[in-house]
């Protein structure tokens, strides 16, 4: 069902002040950034071998990632996991008793459509299923 982690998810306050450590300490290659307008972020990928980082940068204070840093502070935000027919996969998780915070999926960074699990029903840790499009 899961075909691989497609990236781990970083809250950070500014995209420009964390990008040194990643790409001259770590020396990942910065694959692109983006903003996603209907999450209010600003989002940086970065190649990590087989998988890949992506900092988020509220641009808003109603983001969910302004809100996330201010509760708990800058850090690891989500665990992204590829899927194929992401669809099918929301309905197989909910049969399951999960509960999802997204039931359809929607446009997320990366040109993927994407889907939120509820961290109530996963041990309080925030997956979010991607599936590339294309
Ligand atoms: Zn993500």
């Amino acid at each position: 069902m899961i075909k691989k982690v497609d990236h781990i998810g970083i809250a950070v306050k500014s995209i420009e002040q964390a990008l040194p450590f990643y790409t001259e300490v770590l020396k990942l290659h910065l694959l692109g950034m983006e903003e996603v307008e209907s999450q209010k972020v600003k989002v940086a990928f970065l190649k990590a071998g087989e998988t890949k980082l992506e900092l988020l940068e509220p641009t808003d204070d109603s983001s969910p990632i302004f809100k996330f840093i201010e509760k708990r502070g800058e850090g690891i935000h989500h665990v992204a996991l590829g899927v194929d027919s992401i669809q099918a996969r929301i309905d197989e998780i909910k049969e399951k008793g999960i509960q999802m915070i997204n039931h359809e999926p929607k446009p997320g960074a990366g040109n993927a459509l994407v889907a939120f699990m509820h961290p109530k029903s996963t041990g309080s840790v925030l997956f979010e299923l991607c599936e590339k499009k294309g």
